[in-house]
Protein backbone atom coordinates (compact mmCIF):
# COMPACT_ATOMS: atom_id res chain seq x y z
CA UNK A 1 0.00 0.00 0.00
CA UNK A 2 1.16 3.55 -0.85
CA UNK A 3 0.49 6.91 0.45
CA UNK A 4 -0.92 8.81 -2.36
CA UNK A 5 -1.35 13.11 -2.84
CA UNK A 6 -2.81 14.24 -6.09
CA UNK A 7 -2.88 17.52 -7.21
CA UNK A 8 -5.74 16.74 -9.94
CA UNK A 9 -8.51 18.23 -8.54
CA UNK A 10 -10.63 18.03 -11.85
CA UNK A 11 -10.70 14.52 -11.32
CA UNK A 12 -14.23 12.75 -9.54
CA UNK A 13 -12.24 10.88 -7.39
CA UNK A 14 -10.14 13.58 -5.93
CA UNK A 15 -10.96 14.97 -2.28
CA UNK A 16 -8.38 17.74 -1.06
CA UNK A 17 -5.82 16.82 -2.61
CA UNK A 18 -6.26 12.66 -2.35
CA UNK A 19 -7.51 9.85 -4.11
CA UNK A 20 -10.73 8.73 -2.67
CA UNK A 21 -10.47 5.12 -4.71
CA UNK A 22 -8.97 2.36 -3.05
CA UNK A 23 -6.81 1.21 -6.16
CA UNK A 24 -5.38 3.23 -8.84
CA UNK A 25 -3.86 1.98 -12.19
CA UNK A 26 -0.91 4.03 -13.44
CA UNK A 27 -0.36 4.04 -17.11
CA UNK A 28 3.25 3.98 -19.06
CA UNK A 29 4.50 1.14 -20.33
CA UNK A 30 7.02 2.86 -22.55
CA UNK A 31 7.55 5.32 -20.03
CA UNK A 32 10.91 6.99 -19.58
CA UNK A 33 10.13 10.24 -18.06
CA UNK A 34 7.68 11.53 -15.65
CA UNK A 35 5.53 12.87 -18.59
CA UNK A 36 4.99 9.62 -19.99
CA UNK A 37 2.92 8.36 -17.50
CA UNK A 38 -0.42 8.94 -16.10
CA UNK A 39 -3.59 8.23 -13.74
CA UNK A 40 -5.68 5.34 -15.59
CA UNK A 41 -8.36 6.17 -13.21
CA UNK A 42 -8.87 9.55 -13.71
CA UNK A 43 -12.29 10.58 -15.16
CA UNK A 44 -12.99 14.23 -15.44
CA UNK A 45 -15.30 15.90 -12.55
CA UNK A 46 -17.19 17.72 -15.92
CA UNK A 47 -19.35 19.73 -13.71
CA UNK A 48 -16.80 21.00 -11.99
CA UNK A 49 -18.65 22.09 -8.88
CA UNK A 50 -19.24 18.59 -7.60
CA UNK A 51 -17.89 17.98 -3.85
CA UNK A 52 -16.60 14.07 -3.09
CA UNK A 53 -18.45 14.81 0.38
CA UNK A 54 -19.90 11.43 0.92
CA UNK A 55 -16.54 9.79 -0.02
CA UNK A 56 -13.16 10.02 2.50
CA UNK A 57 -9.68 10.41 0.77
CA UNK A 58 -7.72 7.04 1.23
CA UNK A 59 -4.71 6.94 3.24
CA UNK A 60 -3.64 4.18 1.57
CA UNK A 61 -4.12 2.84 -2.26
CA UNK A 62 -3.14 -0.22 -3.84
CA UNK A 63 -1.54 0.92 -7.23
CA UNK A 64 -1.15 -0.89 -10.31
CA UNK A 65 1.50 0.50 -12.64
CA UNK A 66 2.22 -0.12 -16.19
CA UNK A 67 5.74 1.63 -16.16
CA UNK A 68 7.63 -1.18 -15.93
CA UNK A 69 10.50 1.26 -16.38
CA UNK A 70 10.40 2.56 -12.84
CA UNK A 71 12.42 1.93 -10.21
CA UNK A 72 9.41 1.38 -7.50
CA UNK A 73 7.71 -1.20 -10.18
CA UNK A 74 7.63 -4.38 -9.21
CA UNK A 75 5.71 -6.90 -10.79
CA UNK A 76 3.32 -4.43 -12.57
CA UNK A 77 2.70 -2.86 -8.82
CA UNK A 78 4.04 0.13 -6.91
CA UNK A 79 6.12 -0.47 -4.33
CA UNK A 80 7.16 3.32 -3.24
CA UNK A 81 5.90 4.49 0.17
CA UNK A 82 4.50 7.67 -1.29
CA UNK A 83 3.78 8.72 -4.66
CA UNK A 84 2.70 12.31 -6.07
CA UNK A 85 -0.15 12.41 -8.99
CA UNK A 86 0.24 15.71 -10.93
CA UNK A 87 -1.77 17.34 -13.47
CA UNK A 88 -3.51 20.52 -12.14
CA UNK A 89 -6.47 21.08 -14.76
CA UNK A 90 -6.66 18.22 -16.00
CA UNK A 91 -9.76 17.22 -18.92
CA UNK A 92 -8.40 13.96 -19.50
CA UNK A 93 -5.92 11.10 -18.14
CA UNK A 94 -2.88 11.78 -20.28
CA UNK A 95 -2.67 15.64 -18.91
CA UNK A 96 -1.99 13.78 -15.47
CA UNK A 97 1.22 12.06 -14.72
CA UNK A 98 3.25 10.18 -11.80
CA UNK A 99 5.82 12.83 -10.59
CA UNK A 100 7.50 9.75 -8.42
CA UNK A 101 8.75 7.96 -11.64
CA UNK A 102 12.20 7.32 -11.38
CA UNK A 103 14.14 5.52 -14.64
CA UNK A 104 15.68 2.75 -13.37
S1 LIG B 1 -6.21 11.50 -10.93
FE1 LIG B 1 -5.98 9.36 -10.26
S2 LIG B 1 -4.96 9.47 -8.24
FE2 LIG B 1 -5.80 11.51 -8.70
S3 LIG B 1 -7.81 11.55 -7.70
FE3 LIG B 1 -8.11 10.90 -9.86
S4 LIG B 1 -8.09 8.64 -9.80
FE4 LIG B 1 -7.20 9.38 -7.87
S1 LIG C 1 6.37 5.57 -8.63
FE1 LIG C 1 6.83 4.32 -10.44
S2 LIG C 1 5.90 2.30 -10.01
FE2 LIG C 1 4.96 3.79 -8.61
S3 LIG C 1 3.09 4.50 -9.68
FE3 LIG C 1 4.73 5.96 -10.17
S4 LIG C 1 5.59 5.21 -12.14
FE4 LIG C 1 4.41 3.52 -11.20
Amino acid sequence: MTRLDCTVTTCLHNSDERCCKQAIIVDGSDAKDTYETCCGSFDENREGAFKNVFRTPENRLEIDCEAVNCVYNRDRHCEAERIGIIGDGASEAGHTECATFLMR
